[in-house]
């Protein structure tokens, strides 16, 4: 098996602190964490719902990733990342298999994680994250 649970669901969202409210004060969620990623250029804040993480995003520059899918087709899923174990060598295995990948190598997201993003081309429509938690 690849991956073994959904980690995290991407929520783009045009201001962290109007959504937050929805979460915090409509759902009861608490926000156990805040993060900006400089290299995607988001703000996020994470939720905690059972074991299932919600990762609210924010663009934090015009040319963000967020900023041009909330430009395209407003606030909304924007991913779904699975967890999964030597995400380097689930690249291999993919990129073998011909699937599209937007990240040919792990890089670091939010959390301290090692991701990776595959093409909606390749699944269906959605853009799926890969995870692994780094080795101590
Ligand atoms: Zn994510």
């Amino acid at each position: 098996m690849i991956v073994s649970k959904i980690e995290h669901i991407g929520i783009a969202v045009r201001n962290l602190q109007e959504a937050g409210k929805f979460y915090e004060q409509i759902l009861g969620l608490e926000c156990y964490r805040e993060e900006t990623v400089k290299d995607q250029k988001v703000r996020t804040a994470f939720y905690m719902a059972g074991n299932l993480k919600i990762e609210l995003l924010e663009p934090t520059s015009q040319d963000s990733p967020i900023a041009k899918f909330i430009e395209k087709r407003g606030e909304g899923i924007h991913h779904i990342a699975f967890e999964t174990k030597d995400l380097p060598k689930v690249l291999d295995k993919l990129d073998n298999k011909q699937i599209r990948l937007i990240d040919r190598h792990p890089r670091l997201g939010a959390e301290g994680l090692q991701i990776a993003f595959l093409h909606p081309a390749s699944t269906h429509g959605v853009l799926l994250e890969l995870c692994e938690a780094c080795r101590k």
